[in-house]
Formats: structure tokens, sequence, C-alpha cells
């Protein structure tokens, strides 16, 4: 997997919405990549933050995700 990869499949990995197969190159590409391991590790803070403001919400709230998502594609191009 490239990094592109690991950000199409964020949001399903955060709703563990990923084939096993998808989700152990998916893991294995974040041992190798600090960029992506240091991504999903704010994504996972801002859901739980944004978790707790809208307690109520059973499931990641995807409009989170999606918001998250572009602002790190944005960042990715710009490298
Ligand atoms: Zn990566």
């Amino acid at each position: 997997m490239r990094c592109e990869d690991i950000l199409r499949c964020l949001a399903d990995y955060l709703e563990e919405d990923l084939d096993a197969l998808t989700e152990s190159c998916f893991l294995d590409h974040l041992e190798e990549c600090a960029r992506c391991s240091a991504l999903l590790h704010t994504l996972e803070k801002t859901i739980f933050l944004s978790r707790n403001i809208w307690s109520r919400q059973l499931s990641p709230p995807r409009q989170v995700i999606r918001r998250v998502y572009y602002q790190v594609r944005i960042h990715y191009r710009h490298r």
C-alpha cells in the first residue's frame, strides 16, 4: 500500500469496515510509515474528542473523518 491508499482506507478502517487482508496491509504500512501512523493518531484523537462532544452519536462521525481527510490530502500534496 502507498500513502494514497492509506488515505482512501482511513474512514473504513476507523469504522472497522475493512476486510482482513486490506486491514493487514494497512497496518503493515503504518508500521513502516511514520507519516501515516502520525496521521492516524491525529485522526483517532480528533474523533475521540468529537465523540465526547457528540456523545449520543454511536458511529464515528463521517463528517469529521472527511474534514481531516481533506486537510491531510492538501498537506500531502504540498510536500
Ligand atoms: Zn504512508
